[in-house]
C-alpha cells in the first residue's frame, strides 16, 4: 500500500482508499467547491487523483475563469480563461484504450 498525496488537501492518503479521509474528494469522479456565498468555484473530473475530463473555474459572480477539459492532468482542447480561447492538442477520444484506469475492485469490510 502506497501513500500518495490528496490533489485537494495534500494530505497523505492510501492510494486504496476510494476517496480522501480528510476532506472526502474522491479519487475518481467530480469534485466540487464552492465560494462562501453558496456560487460554484470549481468542478473538475478525476481519475486515480488526477484531473481527467471536464473542468471548470469561476469567480464569486459566476463568471468563467477557466474552462476546459483535461486528460491525465493534462490540458487538452479548447479552454477558455479570462476571455481569451487557448487551444491545446486534441484531447483522445473517451475509447481510448489509454484512457482505461486500473481501479481495484471495492471490497466491502463487512
Ligand atoms: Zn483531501
Amino acid at each position: 500500500m502506497a501513500l500518495i498525496l490528496c490533489y485537494e488537501c495534500e494530505k497523505e492518503i492510501s492510494d486504496q482508499a476510494p476517496a480522501c479521509p480528510h476532506c472526502g474528494a474522491p479519487k475518481d469522479g467530480v469534485y466540487k467547491t464552492y465560494h462562501e456565498n453558496g456560487q460554484l468555484r470549481r468542478m473538475g473530473t478525476y481519475t486515480a487523483g488526477e484531473y481527467d475530463g471536464p473542468y471548470e473555474l469561476y469567480d464569486e459572480n459566476g463568471q468563467v475563469m477557466d474552462k476546459g477539459s483535461y486528460h491525465r492532468d493534462q490540458k487538452c482542447g479548447e479552454w477558455i480563461g479570462s476571455g481569451e480561447t487557448v487551444t491545446y492538442d486534441p484531447c483522445p477520444p473517451a475509447s481510448d484504450d489509454d484512457h482505461v484506469t486500473e481501479v481495484p475492485p471495492i471490497v466491502a469490510p463487512f
